[in-house]
């Protein structure tokens, strides 16, 4: 599997977008810069997004994409995958023709340019040879971490946005984990926003790593709030026994 970074940011500030990882071109997980970085062949190559969960900068870039696409609805159409907790929220609060229209009846309602589908964390979403397992993250709303699996090469484990947790760690244990994409929002000296907020600091990634019966052979950080990108990357430096690499936006990776 290929993946390519549109975006990995924890908030937005100009050469830093908020997180969209593209795999293969057709499968997207998050959607915080879709447009900004896609040219409208290439968004027309999605078909599947997959939500961690609600929050803008992880959802911003579906409406515009879909605005960009539902002139050509009979070729382009996006479905958006999430637990029942995050479609419920973008039908209530962003699809509602209030924010943004309804882009599920859209251009017509017999075929629009837009689709949802609630997925459960009891059994794998199949989709393009890749098997895709949601298991519930601890963030301040619902959320998701998936695990993207290849049975012949293996698996990448992107968890969105979380504080200390254990069930992806846990589910991590059946499956080949190549790559791991975990956050690191805030340095260590902001550990009590990190907690209240639901996210990770250098010192809490460390305390996650432990949790591991095997680290995988790439773990990619990811939603860096930018203010503290060079503070995050000195201590995230120290911890030892993990290769961690801060991801680059518009680059890509291959997990085999
Ligand atoms: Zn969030
Ligand atoms: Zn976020």
């Amino acid at each position: 599997m290929e993946v390519c970074v549109l975006g990995s940011a924890g908030s937005e500030a100009p050469g830093f977008n908020p997180p969209a990882f593209l795999i293969d071109d057709f499968l997207l997980l998050d959607a915080g810069t879709v447009s900004l970085t896609l040219d409208r062949v290439a968004q027309c190559r999605i078909t599947h997004i997959f939500l961690t969960h609600a929050h803008l900068d992880h959802i911003k870039g579906i409406p515009f994409l879909v605005d960009n696409l539902v002139s050509m609805h009979r070729t382009c159409h996006i479905r958006i995958l999430s637990g029942k907790e995050v479609i419920s929220d973008l039908k209530t609060h962003v699809f509602n023709n209030r924010i943004w229209p309804d882009f599920t009846v859209l251009p017509e309602k017999e075929n629009p340019v837009m689709t949802y589908e609630v997925i459960t964390t009891r059994r794998p979403y199949s989709i393009g040879g890749y098997h895709i397992h949601a298991t519930k993250v601890n963030h301040a709303v619902p959320a998701y971490a998936y695990l993207v699996e290849d049975p012949s090469k293996g698996a990448l484990v992107y968890t969105g946005d979380t504080g200390p947790t254990s069930a992806i760690w846990k589910k991590m244990r059946g499956h080949d984990v190549k790559a791991l994409i975990v956050e690191v929002s805030f340095p260590n000296e902001l550990i009590d926003l990190a907690n209240v907020s639901g996210h990770l600091t250098p010192s809490l990634l460390e305390g996650e790593i432990r949790k591991l019966a095997r680290v995988p052979e790439e773990i990619y950080i990811s939603h860096l709030k930018p203010q503290y990108r060079l503070q995050i990357e000195s201590q995230l430096a120290r911890i030892p026994g993990a290769h961690l690499q801060v991801l680059e936006e518009g680059a890509c990776f291959r997990v085999t």
